[in-house]
Formats: C-alpha cells, structure tokens, sequence
C-alpha cells in the first residue's frame, strides 16, 4: 500500500470514521500489512463479519508491536478503551461476575483494531441467550507432517457423519493449520447437552480410526494424526470468528468456504485481505447452511449411527 510507505508509522488516520494512531506501523512485516490496512480489513468485512461476530463475548489478540513482537489474548476490555467496545458481565463458574467484551458496529471491529487487535474469538452464543448455543464447532488439528489433503478427507467424514444425524455443516479454513466444521444451531439445547454431543461425536470418530483422529487434547497422542477438538463447544471456550485476520506470516484470514470449494483447496491460510472484495460480492456459504436443534431425534440418530459401521 503505497500511501503507507510515505508515511510515517506513528501518523493518524481515520478509517470508517474511527482514528487509528501509529497507521502506518508495521503488523505483518513480511506481507507488508499495517495497522491502518488491519484496521481497512475490519472496515471492508464489517458488515458480512458482524452477522457472526456482533452481540456475543469477544477475546481478542492484541499485537501491540506487530507479529514479531509480544502477544496478548484478552477476554476483557482495558481502561481507556473505545466505547464501541462494550462491557458485558458475565457470570463466573465461581459465582463471581467479570465484564468479557461485545461488539455490535463496525466501529467497535476498527476500535479493536486501534487498539492493537489483529484476531477475533468469539463464544459459540448471543449475549441475548448466552447459555444456548447458535453455534457448534469441530476445531481440527492436524499434527505436524500431515498434509492438507489429510484434514480436507477428515473434514468430509465429519461433514457425512453430521449430516447422517441430521445436521447440516460448513467448513472455515482457519487461516492457519487446520479446517473448522461449523454446524449452524436454533438456539434450543443447553450447552451441557451441545459439549456431551460434540464430545460424543468425537469420540465415536477417533474410537472408529483410531490410526487417524484422537479426541484428547494429550500431545503424545496426536502423533501422525489429526485432533478433532470439540472443546470449543463449552461455555466460555471461543474459537476464531469467520473473516478474522490471524496474527501468522502474510496476514492470512479466516473464510468459510462451500464444500466444493474446500475440495478444490491447496491450503488453509491462502486467504489474504485481498480477496475479500470477490468473496463479498457472493453470498457466505456459511449463511446457507439452515440451522438445526440438537434433538432427541438428533441424539437418538447419533447413537445408530455409533452403531454402525460406515
Ligand atoms: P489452526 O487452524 O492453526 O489450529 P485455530 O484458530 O484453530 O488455528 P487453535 O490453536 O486450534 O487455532 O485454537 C484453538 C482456540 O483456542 C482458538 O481459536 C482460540 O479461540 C482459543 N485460544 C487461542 N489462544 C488462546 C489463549 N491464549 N487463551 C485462551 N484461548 C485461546
Ligand atoms: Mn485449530
Ligand atoms: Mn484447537
């Protein structure tokens, strides 16, 4: 961006009409991205980001001094910060109450990024209805070594099992290693009951390959396969929002993707905020997917489905 290569980093402008200082400060070194073009990202995905991201709890990953610098995941807002980030108060497993974070407009999507935030986390539910999941997440990890084909196989197997229990899915490159399954949910079942399915799922999954999949976060276990984590599905536990930039080499985003599109893929980070204007002149895959309940019926097809053998 040549306007930044003239300037200096610590000049001020305002993007969507929210000043961000240090514009034009080095975030990606070697992709070139500046804190004013993170900032120009938010602005250009706002709109499509906001469906997914607004009104529900936030962390964000603050790189203060860019990509080679410290890091700081942060689950509650700092004094100081814009009023576009609001406070939401939280009750604790303890009893105790925090203030996590939402944001409802894109100027609170640029204010993070003025202040300093790169990545977005989001909880699997609406502040409206925290402890009813609208979301359900298979975060897959693949080991080292393994190949991209390797998890796009993995994510169809997820994709034939969720549908063979009735519920309809999308995958997310993640922008960095790995692919997320994402199944879209009315707002019925209770987290308890979305964390013992997700768990269950899972676990089924990596009993029938266990040469492929493991459903523990255990390290030694993962060797030469893929982790199919579902604890992104308790209350609390986020996972990164569709059209994040992620803080990794050459400022990769988060997109969801149709599933023919996924096959046709060669890797999970080659998404870069340039190619959001063609992605957002066509509607989100993940926005089509029609959201379901996790049911008696659901429940009930899970386990003949276990039962089997497919
Ligand atoms: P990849 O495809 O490379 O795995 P990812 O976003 O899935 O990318 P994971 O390491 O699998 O990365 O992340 C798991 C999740 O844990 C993140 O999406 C995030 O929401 C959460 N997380 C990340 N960093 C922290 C942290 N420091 N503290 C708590 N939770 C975190
Ligand atoms: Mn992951
Ligand atoms: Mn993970």
């Amino acid at each position: 961006s040549g306007a930044e290569d003239a300037m200096d980093d610590d000049s001020e402008v305002k993007i969507g009409g929210v000043r961000i200082s240090s514009a034009g400060r080095k975030v990606f070194p070697d992709a070139g991205v500046t804190k004013a073009d993170v900032a120009r990202h938010y602005e250009a995905v706002a709109e499509r980001m906001l469906t997914y991201a607004a009104d529900r709890p936030v962390s964000l990953l603050r790189l203060p001094e860019g990509l080679e610098g410290q890091t700081f995941f942060q689950k509650h807002a700092g004094k100081g910060w814009p009023s576009s980030i609001k406070p939401l108060p939280i009750e604790e497993k303890d009893g105790s109450t925090e203030d996590y974070m939402y944001v409802a407009s894109a100027a609170g999507l640029m204010g993070a990024a003025q202040m300093g935030s790169v990545e977005f986390h989001i909880w699997g539910s609406k502040r409206d209805k925290l402890d009813k999941p609208d979301r359900l997440v298979f975060d897959l990890d693949p080991d080292e070594g393994l190949d991209f084909g390797d998890v796009k196989a993995a994510c169809e197997e997820l994709r034939a099992g969720l549908d063979a229990v009735g519920l309809p899915s999308s995958p997310m490159v993640s922008g960095g290693k790995g692919v997320h399954v994402i199944v879209p949910l009315r707002r019925t079942a209770t987290w308890e009951t979305v964390k013992t399915f997700s768990r269950a799922f899972a676990t089924i999954l990596a009993e029938r390959h266990p040469d492929r999949y493991v459903a523990t976060m255990s390290k030694a276990k993962r060797k030469g396969r893929i982790f199919i984590d579902w604890l992104r599905n308790e209350r609390g536990s986020t996972a990164i929002a569709p059209y994040s930039l992620r803080a990794r080499p050459g400022a990769p985003v988060a997109v969801p993707v149709s599933w023919e599109e996924l096959a046709r893929l060669d890797a999970p980070n080659g998404f870069h905020p340039s190619d959001m204007e063609s992605r957002l002149s066509r509607p989100c895959p993940l926005a089509e997917v029609q959201p379901k309940g996790i049911t008696a019926e659901v429940v009930a097809a899970l386990e003949d489905w276990a039962a089997g053998d497919a």
